[in-house]
């Protein structure tokens, strides 16, 4: 990575062109970034910023860093995905969309996509393919998580990526999150929470405003997907509920596909 002609207790501090790309989703990862007028400058004395479409109209196809937000649902984005990544020495995953696929990989549920595209888009349907993660489609060297990520995650991880640091995430779930900022349980109020199972970091975010997690940063290690089951199950809480959440974003892709094969078996 280029060197600034800055140093840091005398040693050469880099500062790596980092380009943010978009593609199927709701660019509200992008928009965080944005957003953090606070702490925005350092962030851009971090990195030179060569490619941003919500904030720039000047481009370049000279990187080092490629955030990419969203997930690949048309022919052409793969063959897009491909020259980004031909291009970048790191490729970071920018959200749930990317990470996983995200709430678009809902339309995966239906198998009959033509039948998709005539319902949503009428006579005027449109190229469109089984939704894939980024990491379907090319080699991805980071992951930052959430829908939308956290504007101070991401300035930690490029911090980290710049001066060579290891990235590590939260092993442990949201619920210790959840527990040290002493909310009240919405298992205990009869509600549905992925919590138990679901990596921290957020903060607890939703438990933190009365609503219950839906697993927008993927699995937490370890995470024991019966066991939080059978505690919604004691709740009352329908299975349709659990597997809803599950497949919200992806994230659980393994263990909703099977879960919802278990409860569709027998069914016509
Ligand atoms: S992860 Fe969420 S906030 Fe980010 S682009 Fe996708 S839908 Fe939007
Ligand atoms: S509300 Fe959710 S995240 Fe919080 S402790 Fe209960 S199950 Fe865990
Ligand atoms: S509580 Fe769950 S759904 Fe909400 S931001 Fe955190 S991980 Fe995502």
């Amino acid at each position: 990575m280029p060197n600034s002609g800055k140093t840091y207790l005398g040693v050469p501090v880099s500062r790596p062109r980092a380009a943010f790309f978009d593609f199927s989703s709701c660019e509200g990862c992008q928009l965080q970034i944005l957003n953090n007028e606070a702490t925005l400058l350092d962030f851009l004395s971090l990195v030179q910023v060569v490619n941003f479409r919500e904030a720039m109209t000047e481009e370049s196809d000279e990187y080092d860093i490629a955030f990419v937000e969203g997930s690949i649902t048309r022919p052409d984005e793969v063959e897009r995905l491909k020259a980004i990544r031909s291009r970048a020495k790191v490729l970071v995953a920018l959200g749930s969309c990317a990470c996983f696929g995200g709430v678009n990989q809902l339309k995966n549920r239906f198998r009959d996509l033509l039948w998709v595209n005539k319902t949503v888009y009428g006579d005027a349907a449109v190229e469109t393919d089984f939704v894939r993660r980024l990491a379907d489609v090319v080699a991805v060297d980071l992951m930052i998580y959430g829908c939308p990520v956290r504007k101070e995650e991401v300035e930690k991880v490029v911090t980290n990526v710049v001066i060579g640091k290891e990235i590590s995430y939260p092993k442990y779930p949201v619920c210790m999150e959840c527990k040290a900022g002493e909310n009240i349980c919405l298992f205990d109020l009869g509600e549905a929470c992925l919590g138990p199972v679901t990596r921290a970091g957020c903060g607890a975010w939703c438990p933190g405003n009365r609503a219950g997690c839906w697993g927008c940063r993927g699995p937490a290690d370890d995470a024991n997907i019966e066991q939080m089951k059978r505690l919604m199950r004691e709740r009352g809480i329908p299975e349709e509920t659990i597997l809803d959440r599950l497949e919200c974003f992806g994230g659980f892709r393994e263990v909703s596909e099977t879960f919802r094969l278990e409860m569709t078996k027998g069914k016509p």
